[in-house]
């Protein structure tokens, strides 16, 4: 095409995008090459479930038919597993689809969402999306979620609250007794979303907020299947939440926005328990040697309820570059000009060889 009408149009396009995201930046994660170890996104790498597979495969057969648009048999597991009712249950695509209805529903520009410093980057990314002001709550200094700083952060302005727990990158927890604290705080106009999509790795002492919905209408309470169920391909969220407070993510959710194959695969991983207990018992024993691992290196390692490692290093950059050479992929990432990385826990073959190849580059 001409050259000058192609810049032409990019004018055009860009004048009638909506202002509030004419100058955002594309989500992209970059290429991710074949045949590398990938402990870049916090993925299981022990594959899918054979039992959500054979869910999966099964449901292919159905692929002429819509869906059945609320998940109703999903949803109704999941409640009874969290004994809850199923009207008090929504399926998403995604945790990310989620995000994207509670945006449409409830953000307006000028509003404000609370998140933390360092955490999950969508929640911002919802913010700028639709308008609204990311306010940032300052770390601790030991990288967790400063209940204190929610406190304050939280005003008549405030729509949206989110708070990570466990948190991503940071690895770190907050009690449920600090959870309630901020949620008797937030004013029943704002939502406060709490965001458990690393819960199911982590040890009995961070207990979930499920159990807190009937006592907060204005609390909702976040899930995944991309994580520990091992389904990041196949898009599955949930959350659990006041039936009122979901009718208005219903009224602007896509009406099949999660497909029947998803939802079989879910259902497979659910009924699977072996694989769900041989994930969390290898990541647990995996975390804690990679831990004392990585401080032999002289890093500066943090603790972990998560399937992830963070770590404060100068030559993060060229870590994270050495190790991609080598085919393992980690992320980059920084926090006040402080080079980091974070590192999902692999198979355990996989973090031999990642300590292995770090001990040659460093
Ligand atoms: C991975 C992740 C999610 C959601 O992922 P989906 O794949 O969209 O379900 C949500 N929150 C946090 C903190 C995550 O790390």
């Amino acid at each position: 095409m001409n050259l000058s009408i192609l810049d032409d149009f990019k004018e055009v396009v860009y004048s009638s995008a909506r202002e509030e995201i004419r100058d955002l930046v594309e989500y992209n994660p970059g290429p991710m090459p074949e045949d590398v170890v990938r402990v870049s996104a916090n993925e299981n790498n022990l594959g899918v479930s054979p039992l959500a597979l054979a869910f999966m495969t099964k449901a292919l057969a159905q692929g002429n038919r819509y869906p059945d648009s609320t998940c109703t048999t999903l949803r109704c597991k999941l409640a009874e597993l969290s004994g809850v009712l199923p009207d008090e249950v929504i399926v998403s695509n995604g945790l990310d689809g989620l995000f994207t209805m509670l945006g449409r529903a409830f953000l307006r520009k000028g509003d404000e969402v609370v998140t933390g410093e360092l955490t999950f980057s969508v929640y911002a990314d919802t913010a700028s999306i639709m308008g609204a002001k990311n306010v940032l709550v300052p770390m601790r200094d030991d990288l967790s979620l400063d209940v204190e700083g929610f406190i304050s952060a939280i005003n008549d302005k405030t729509k949206l609250v989110f708070f990570c727990n466990p948190n991503n990158p940071s690895g770190s927890f907050a009690s449920i007794e600090d959870v309630v604290r901020i949620v008797e705080a937030t004013p029943k106009s704002t939502i406060f979303v709490l965001d458990e999509a690393y819960i199911d790795f982590a040890d009995e002492c961070v207990e979930s907020g499920i159990s807190l919905v009937k006592r907060f209408p204005n609390l909702l309470v976040c899930r995944t299947f991309s994580k520990l169920y091992g389904l990041a391909g196949l898009r599955v969220g949930w959350a659990v939440g006041n039936r009122e407070l979901l009718r208005f993510l219903y009224k602007v959710r896509e009406p099949y926005c999660v497909s029947y194959v998803a939802t079989e695969g879910a259902l497979g991983a659910l009924s699977d328990v072996s694989y769900a207990k041989k994930t969390y018992d290898t990541n647990k024993e995996e975390r804690v040697k990679l831990i004392s691992a990585l401080e032999g290196l002289q890093l500066e390692v943090f603790p972990s309820q998560t399937n992830f490692i963070f770590v404060f290093s100068d030559k993060a950059q060229k870590i994270r570059s050495a190790l991609f050479e080598k085919g393992i992929v980690i992320r980059a990432l920084s926090f006040r000009k402080k080079q980091a990385l974070r590192i999902s826990v692999g198979l355990p073959c996989e973090n031999e060889l990642l300590i292995k190849e770090l001990r040659n580059i460093l």
